[in-house]
């Protein structure tokens, strides 16, 4: 496996533990036992049960017609947004809490900033009956108040984080500070290919299970296993690492990655890390981050709070220093026409993040009998204020 994380948590010269002192013990013993925990039989089989009848797995692949025959090519849709929860991100807060409830963890704690991954943990800690606190940036606890509700309906506290910016990367500085001072009983859920290793080897394996599905899909479709290309949206990399995650060393597969340009790239508005990124440290990891001249973190914007983040995880800024995939852009006007789109011609109404995906396929030449994979992250009913105001749909 080429694309593997190495025994230091390195792809390539991206990613690494660069931690806390304090934090080595926690991060020592995550990284000594997650692979054996992950492997085990009971393990697993807990894991695919939930994944089945809880979360509604197998996810169906679907083959768009209409939106095929627009573009005169083979689309075929992945459909995460049919996941209990309303993502991709499930997968990850399943597998997560499992792992935890392994090592004997009582008290779980994540950051959140558009609040779908707080929604994903308090949803997972419900169903394991484990203490659940939510670090979430004052402005975004404003912005996003609906899923403040959800997460508080389920259980979980939601704690403000009052500095900086009041965002996301206020509220990581936040979790971050509690698992220092609470090391014992106390694991970190991370949402997204990001943090230190083993995080996003362990992320990107437990939403493995998409491209695995994607092999079995295909096989039964088209009598072979695999797409020639398969599209994702990335704002840490989660949905995408999964979806690409059993054709990494395929390269009869193309992997294209969107990334959110906001009101242009050039704007100074945008999310588009791979194209306006260097390299840096940040949440515990090398990769590639947006920052000024003086390694401060440039605050992103997209119109889609998932892909708002102002860095990418480091599997992608390697897959990306490779040439293994390529990176395109979609701003918040192609994204929500993208969405529209889709809308019209399946009945489907995506999740503005995943929209950033379907937007790219404006911007690629298709053969008509090539087969294109485009990986439908999340469905819009969150979005849907966002949609109808910004496409003023009145009636
Ligand atoms: C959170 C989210 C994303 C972005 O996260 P990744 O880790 O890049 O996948 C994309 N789509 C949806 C629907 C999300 O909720």
């Amino acid at each position: 496996m080429k694309y593997e994380v190495n025994r230091l948590g390195f792809y390539g010269k991206y990613g690494g533990a660069f931690i806390p002192e304090l934090l080595h013990f926690n991060i020592e013993e995550l990284e000594e036992k997650y692979k054996e925990i992950i492997a085990e039989k009971s393990f697993q089989k807990e894991f695919q049960a939930l994944l089945k009848d809880y979360v509604g797995r197998p996810s169906p692949l679907y083959y768009a017609k209409r939106l095929s025959e627009k573009y005169n090519t083979k689309i075929y849709l992945k459909r995460e947004d049919l996941n209990h929860t309303g993502a991709h991100k499930v997968n990850n807060t399943i597998g997560q809490i499992l792992l935890a409830k392994r090592l004997g963890k009582t008290r779980i704690i994540a950051e959140t900033g558009a609040g779908q991954h707080g929604v994903a943990t308090a949803t997972v800690c419900a169903l394991m009956n484990l203490k659940c606190i939510v670090y979430m940036g004052e402005i975004d606890i404003k912005r996003q108040a609906p899923n403040v509700a959800r997460m508080k309906m389920l259980g979980a506290e939601v704690r403000p984080a009052k500095s900086g910016s009041k965002t996301l990367k206020d509220a990581t500085n936040e979790a971050i500070r509690d698992w220092i001072n609470n090391p014992e009983d106390t694991y970190y859920l991370i949402g997204s290919v990001v943090g230190p290793h083993p995080y996003p080897d362990m992320v990107a394996l437990f939403q493995s299970v998409i491209s695995k599905e994607i092999m079995d899909q295909m096989m039964d479709k088209e009598g072979r296993t695999y797409p020639d290309r398969i599209i994702a949206c990335i704002g840490g990399g989660s949905n995408a690492a999964g979806a690409y995650y059993h054709y990494l060393d395929d390269n009869r597969v193309e992997l294209v990655s969107v990334e959110a340009a906001g009101l242009g790239l050039k704007s100074g508005e945008s999310a588009a890390t791979s194209v306006l990124g260097s390299d840096g440290v940040i949440h515990g990891s090398m990769t590639l981050l947006m920052q000024d001249k003086d390694g401060q973190i440039i605050e992103p914007y997209s119109i889609s709070a998932g892909l708002d983040y102002p860095g990418i995880g480091p599997l992608h800024a390697h897959l990306i220093e490779t040439g293994r995939s390529i990176v395109l852009s979609a701003t918040d006007k192609e994204a929500l026409s993208a969405g529209l789109l889709l809308t019209r011609l399946e009945g489907i109404i995506p999740a503005l993040e995943s929209a950033h995906a379907l937007a790219a396929l404006d911007k690629i030449d298709f053969k008509p009998n090539e087969i294109t994979v485009v990986n439908l992250s999340g469905r819009g009913d969150k979005d849907l204020e966002t949609y109808i105001r910004e496409l003023k749909i009145t009636e």
